[in-house]
């Protein structure tokens, strides 16, 4: 019994890029991030084996192009053995139907992410007031439709760890959405965010292509609960990661990054509150 799957009505191609899109990054040698346009997926190794955990699954009609680098990456017949999601947003989902058929992966998500995973819940529409820049302009485009990937979409398992990725633990950064999560190492400190903060301003179009560096909260125009998103910032800085590698924006490190999480939760109204909040 096997029920079709279906990104929802509103699937479509975005128009937007970035100096990054097409790039390719060993974050640590387990860890490798790859662009796609103006979003981030991230690539695990599994020691011992060629095989690998996708962490996102990009802008829609992506597939061929996170095929090609996982190729590229791991070898030609080389397979996921799962797809772990931050969250279910367009640009984290994009590409995923075609890869779920392609290797015949399970996906795994927070709970509380799943009614947008199962087709009964759309995310609220994108708000194009909360800033004057061009992509929170271009925000009513974006696909909020909830997509429908049957059984092969679970819940990831309560006692935090991760399919496949020993040492890691998914943390509920709620906020941007309600089943919202972050994957985090202890031993080395690495970290890959999703969208709890980022590390570009992502609601305006020319600080997004040209990849400027800043930490900042979630993507304004798709983050319904703003006191949820400050105590994820908060839980994601205590943590102290040392490497970090976001849903949007380039990854970053070290002094930098600690600095800018610092400053982002002494200043979280002025940074990531939009400036038209209601
Ligand atoms: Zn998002
Ligand atoms: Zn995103």
């Amino acid at each position: 019994m096997k029920k079709n799957m279906n990104y929802g009505d509103d699937y479509k191609f975005i128009p937007a890029t970035s100096v990054q899109s097409g790039v390719s990054q060993e974050i640590l040698p387990d860890l490798y991030a790859h662009t796609i346009q103006i979003a981030n997926i991230v690539f695990y190794s599994i020691p011992g084996s060629n095989d690998f955990v996708l962490i996102d699954a990009g802008m829609p009609k992506s597939a061929e192009e996170i095929i090609a680098v996982a190729e590229n990456r791991f070898g030609e017949n080389a397979k996921a053995k799962a797809i772990i999601l931050t969250h279910g947003h367009f640009d984290h989902v994009g590409a995923i139907i075609e890869l779920v058929e392609h290797w015949q992966v399970p996906v795994f998500a927070h709970a509380l992410e799943l009614p947008y995973l199962t087709g009964e819940q759309d995310y609220p529409e994108p708000d194009p007031s909360v800033d004057s820049g061009l992509v929170a302009k271009m925000s009513p485009m974006f696909p909020n439709e909830a997509i429908d990937l049957g059984e092969f979409v679970q819940e990831l398992q309560s006692d935090g760890t991760v399919p496949f990725m020993e040492g890691f633990k998914w943390i509920h950064t709620p906020g941007h959405t309600p089943g919202h999560v972050s994957l985090f190492r202890e031993r080395d400190g690495a970290l890959i965010a999703g969208d709890a903060f980022v590390t570009v301003k992502q609601e305006s179009l020319y600080k997004v292509f040209t990849q400027e560096k800043e930490v900042n909260g979630p993507p304004q125009y798709l983050t319904p609960d703003w006191d949820a998103a400050f105590e994820s910032v908060k839980k994601l800085a205590a943590l102290k990661p040392s490497i970090a590698v976001t849903g949007h924006g380039v990854p970053m490190s070290g002094a930098e990054l600690t600095n800018g999480l610092e400053k982002l939760v002494e200043q979280f109204q002025q940074i990531a509150l939009p400036k038209n909040a209601k």
